[in-house]
């Protein structure tokens, strides 16, 4: 695994940040965090694997005073957007003297002149109380531009620092820019912040956004076991992000242990048969009066059938919230069970709130060692957060892989111990 970090040149020009610890380039954060493993690895003559430590350097390789720097956010939205461009804004001010920052409107788009989207710019007044607003005050898009364009618009607008915020396919275009850069040999620096709310990066323990969904979804379970509790067979099925993992599903249901069942794209389940879902949610009904269901937006896709893909390629998933609600009802109409299901799908929701406490300070701290990168020239690399520390990850280690939920893991055995929920398979 290849964790070096590419950089534009020799840094020379000393920080100006003072009364804080530097950080120099040869301090690593251990990937494996097993003593044993590592030990054994160097033993075996062979280097343990470490991601770069993120912070401040002695150097700088851009000359502040002639900098301009510029901000994008692209794909869908996820809270913290504001915090992270906020945080960006202030720490080139104000740590370094930076005093030309701008804001490119509607994702990529932006840098694309066809589009005609204006310019903002940034500065500390103009960000100074964006953290309160949900979504990004830059707005997003999706779907290809020409990465030839956008370079263009970079050199164009004599852009220093790119601080690309996005998900998998904003980091995707970072690593295309880059290539772009380097083709032309210039002197641009992309430092990318990655977006997940699903919390499903590679190398990244931690992504923003996530706290506060886990926060609001846990809240919505509580009001979907009130509404299944408040009337007789109650169910109360909750519909939560997570297209391809279940991590938000799976820590709502640990937080509040009211949901009986949890269904995440990563585990398969049966529908029908003795052992099946609907057969075991009939047996909690008759037992207990009531059940509070959580479904991850991208389980059970056998079912729910989704068609195509979106502008970004993505493929379209079936809308399994819906599809349960009415397989649901069907079932027990069937076997002539009278039921009161009450579906909740508070996505759109929760991707807009304003950041919790925990993630605005995380947002913060990505932000700012994010700055620390730029200036110092180093790019084409994400900021990261591995086992609690900052760290700097070459983008093209992020967009190999995908994080999920193990189903032999303690996070979802912990969540078949809360619930109680069977396998749903013969
Ligand atoms: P999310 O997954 O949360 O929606 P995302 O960043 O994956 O966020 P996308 O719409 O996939 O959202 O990508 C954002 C933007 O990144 C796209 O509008 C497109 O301009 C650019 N992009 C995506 N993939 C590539 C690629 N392979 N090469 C160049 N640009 C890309
Ligand atoms: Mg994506």
């Amino acid at each position: 695994m290849d964790t070096a970090i590419e950089s534009l040149g020799v840094a020379r020009i000393p920080s100006p940040l003072k009364h804080v610890q530097h950080v120099t380039d040869d301090e690593c954060i251990l990937y494996d965090s097993s003593a044993r493993n590592v030990e054994q690895q160097i033993r075996e003559g062979q280097t343990p694997v470490s991601f770069m430590k993120a912070g401040p350097r002695d150097f700088m390789y851009f000359d502040p005073s002639k900098l301009k720097c510029a901000v994008v956010t692209a794909g869908g939205l996820c809270p913290g957007l504001n915090n992270v461009i906020r945080a960006i804004v202030l720490t080139l001010y104000y740590s370094y003297g930076v005093r030309n920052v701008l804001g490119i409107r509607y994702g990529f788009q932006g840098l694309v002149p066809q589009y005609g989207h204006p310019i903002l710019e940034l500065t500390p007044k103009s960000v100074g109380d964006i953290a309160e607003l949900g979504g990004t005050v830059l707005g997003s898009s999706r779907g290809p531009q020409s990465v030839e364009d956008m370079v263009d618009a970079l050199e164009r607008m004599n852009v220093g620092i790119l601080f690309a915020i996005g998900g998998d396919g904003t980091m995707r275009a970072v690593s295309k820019i880059c290539e772009g850069i380097r083709n032309r040999n210039a002197k641009i620096s992309v430092i990318g912040i990655p977006k997940t709310i699903d919390n499903d990066i590679s190398y990244m323990s931690r992504s923003f956004g996530f706290n506060t969904a886990v926060t609001v979804a846990a809240e919505v379970i509580t009001a979907a076991h009130v509404e299944a509790t408040g009337s007789p067979n109650g169910i109360g099925l909750v519909k939560l992000m997570g297209r391809r993992a279940g991590f938000i599903a799976s820590y709502a249901a640990l937080a509040k242990r009211d949901a009986n069942f949890v269904l995440i794209p990563e585990s398969d389940f049966d529908l029908e048969g003795p052992h099946g879902f609907l057969a075991v949610l009939e047996k909690r009904i008759l037992d207990r009066k009531h059940a509070v269901i959580v479904v991850a937006e991208g389980a059970g896709q056998q079912y729910a059938h989704g068609e195509g893909t979106d502008e970004s390629g993505n493929p379209r998933l079936g809308d399994i919230g819906i599809f349960l609600k009415e397989a649901i009802d069907e079932y027990f109409k069937g076997k002539g069970i009278e039921l009161n299901l009450k579906y909740i799908d508070p996505s759109y929701t929760i991707r807009s709130v304003e950041a919790t406490s925990d993630d605005a300070i995380f947002c913060t701290f990505l932000a700012q060692n994010a700055v620390h990168a730029g200036m110092a020239g180093k790019t084409n690399m994400v900021v990261g957060n591995w086992r609690d520390e900052y760290v700097y990850i070459p983008v093209d280690l992020v967009i190999t892989g995908r994080k999920q939920v193990e189903l032999d893991g303690k996070l979802w055995s912990s969540v078949l111990e809360a619930t109680g929920q069977p396998s749903f398979k013969p």
